[in-house]
C-alpha cells in the first residue's frame, strides 16, 4: 500500500492536477456513533464542479488500523481524482462482519462516469482487536495443504455460479483463479460465511467484475486456524469413527410419485440412507411420498419452495422460500428439514443466515438434468467421485432412477459406506 501511495504522491508532485488534490483534502468528514462502540462513522462529501464523491468509513479504537484504513481512503480518492474525468461521481461504502472476536471491513467503491457506474472494487480488513493485528489469509489457514484445499473449494463453487458458467460457455478460455495467496487477500469472515472478493487482476481471463465467492464456514471449519474454529473438535464424540470410504447420494427437486418411488425402492432394496432435497411446492403435491421419505429413514433436505435463483430475491423472499418448505413438511412429518441446499447452488450469507441449517452443495455433478442417459450418470460418478464426495442427482428423471441400482453397484464393489448429508458433515469435521 505505501508504495502505491508513494508512487501517486510522486505523479502529483510533476502533475498539474495538484491543485485539485489540495482541493480535495478541504472537505470535512462528519463523525458519527454506530451501534458498536468500537467504531465511528466517517463521512467525507465532495460536490464540486469537476468531481463529486461520498465517502463513509470506518473510524475505530485502534490508530494503528486507522492508520491502515486511512490510507487506503487517501489513495481511492486520489486515484479518483487522476483517473477519472470531469463529472465523475466516486461512492465508497463499507460493511462490517464480526466473527469471534474478529472484525472484517470491507470497503466498496463504485465510480460513476456520466450516467453508469463503470467499477466496483473492494478493499477489506480483517482486524483482531486483542492483538491489533489485520490478519492475512495464511494466518486463517495456516497450513498449505488444507488452504490448497479452500482455493479448490473457491474455484468450484466459482464453477458453479451462473455468470461464470455463462462467461465459460462464451469463452475458450474457462475462468480460473490464480494460485498465489495473494490472490485471496480480500475477505471477510462472519459467524457463518466467509467471503473473498477476488479482483479482475488475478483471474487468468478478461472477467467483466470482481469475483464474489461465500463458503459457509461449516464447509472450511476444519481448515482454519483452531482460534478461529466455532466448533471444537473435542465436542465430537471420540467413539464417533470415520468410514475409510464413504460417499453421500443426494436427490433433488422432487419428490414426485414415479421415479422417486423407483428410487426409494432402490434404496431399500440395496438397504442405502440418502438426502432427498425437497422443493416445497412438490412436497405439497406428494406428501405421501415425504412421509415415505422419513418412514425409510433417510435424511431430508430443504431445497426451497419454487426452485428460484435465491441470490437474486430480496431478504423477505429467501425467508418465504426457505420457511413455506420447512411448514408444508413439518406438516407432514412433524419434523422440519436438517439441511438446506440452495437451487443451481447458487447462494450468498443472506441464504446461509435464512437456512437456519447447514447449506450443502455436492462435488460430483452427474448432470442427470442435462444428457438423461444412464450410462453417462453412472461414467460421471466413477470419473468424478473422489473419496467423501457429495453426489447429485435428480430423482424426478426416470434416468436417474435407472442408472441408480448400477451407481450402488460400482460404488459397492469399491468399498464405499453410504453416508446422508449431514452425516458427511461430521466426517468432514472429524477428517
Ligand atoms: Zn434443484
Amino acid at each position: 500500500m505505501s508504495l502505491v501511495t508513494f508512487a501517486i504522491v510522486y505523479l502529483f508532485t510533476f502533475n498539474q492536477s495538484s491543485q485539485k488534490v489540495n482541493a480535495a483534502e478541504d472537505d470535512q468528514p462528519e463523525i458519527s456513533n454506530t451501534a458498536d462502540p468500537f467504531i465511528e462513522n466517517v463521512q467525507l462529501t465532495r460536490n464540486s464542479p469537476d468531481s463529486k464523491y461520498n465517502i463513509q468509513y470506518p473510524k475505530t479504537k485502534s490508530s494503528r488500523l486507522n492508520k491502515t484504513i486511512n490510507e487506503s481512503i487517501t489513495t481511492i480518492k486520489e486515484e479518483f481524482l487522476l483517473n477519472h474525468p470531469n463529472n465523475s461521481h466516486l461512492i465508497v461504502n463499507y460493511k462490517v462482519v464480526k466473527h469471534k472476536k474478529l472484525y472484517s471491513f470491507v470497503l466498496s467503491q463504485k465510480v460513476k462516469e456520466n450516467t453508469d457506474f463503470i467499477e466496483k472494487k473492494y478493499i477489506t480488513f480483517t482486524f483482531d482487536p486483542t492483538t491489533e493485528e489485520i490478519l492475512s489469509i495464511n494466518q486463517v489457514f495456516p497450513k498449505e495443504e488444507q488452504f490448497n484445499s479452500v482455493k479448490k473449494l473457491i474455484q468450484k463453487t466459482a464453477n458453479h455460479s451462473k455468470s461464470v458458467q455463462q462467461f465459460n460457455k462464451k469463452n475458450s478460455n474457462k475462468l480460473s483463479i490464480h494460485e498465489h495467496a495473494h490472490a485471496y487477500s480480500n475477505f471477510i469472515i462472519s459467524d457463518n460465511s466467509i467471503r473473498f472478493y477476488i479482483s479482475k487482476v488475478h483471474l487468468n481471463a478478461t472477467y467483466s467484475e470482481t469475483l464474489i465467492i461465500t463458503l459457509p464456514l461449516h464447509m472450511i471449519e476444519n481448515y482454519l486456524a483452531p482460534e478461529f474454529r466455532t466448533i471444537k473438535k473435542e465436542t465430537i464424540q471420540s467413539n464417533d469413527s470415520i468410514p475409510k470410504k464413504a460417499i453421500s447420494l443426494t436427490f433433488d427437486d422432487g419428490p414426485n410419485t414415479t421415479s422417486t418411488k423407483f428410487i426409494l425402492k432402490t434404496l431399500k432394496e440395496e438397504k442405502i440412507k440418502a438426502t432427498f432435497f425437497i422443493l416445497g411446492q412438490q412436497a405439497k403435491e406428494n406428501p405421501e411420498m415425504i412421509k415415505q421419505i422419513k418412514k425409510d429413514g433417510h435424511e431430508i433436505g430443504n431445497h426451497s419452495f419454487s426452485h428460484p435463483d435465491l441470490k437474486k430475491l430480496n431478504n423477505s423472499d429467501i425467508k418465504k422460500q426457505v420457511q413455506q418448505t420447512n411448514k408444508v413438511i413439518y406438516s407432514i412429518i412433524g419434523e422440519n428439514p436438517t439441511v438446506f441446499r440452495p437451487p443451481y447452488g447458487s447462494y450468498d450469507e443472506r441464504v446461509i443466515k435464512y437456512a437456519k441449517v447447514p447449506v450443502v452443495l455436492w462435488d460430483v455433478d452427474t448432470l442427470d438434468w442435462k444428457y438423461h442417459n444412464t450410462k453417462f450418470i453412472l461414467k460421471r460418478v466413477n470419473t468424478e467421485k473422489t473419496n467423501y464426495s457429495t453426489v447429485l442427482m435428480h430423482d424426478i428423471h426416470m434416468t436417474s432412477a435407472e442408472a441408480l441400482p448400477h451407481v450402488i453397484q460400482q460404488l459397492k464393489k469399491e468399498q464405499y459406506t453410504f453416508v446422508t448429508a449431514s452425516e458427511m458433515l461430521k466426517i468432514k469435521k472429524l477428517q
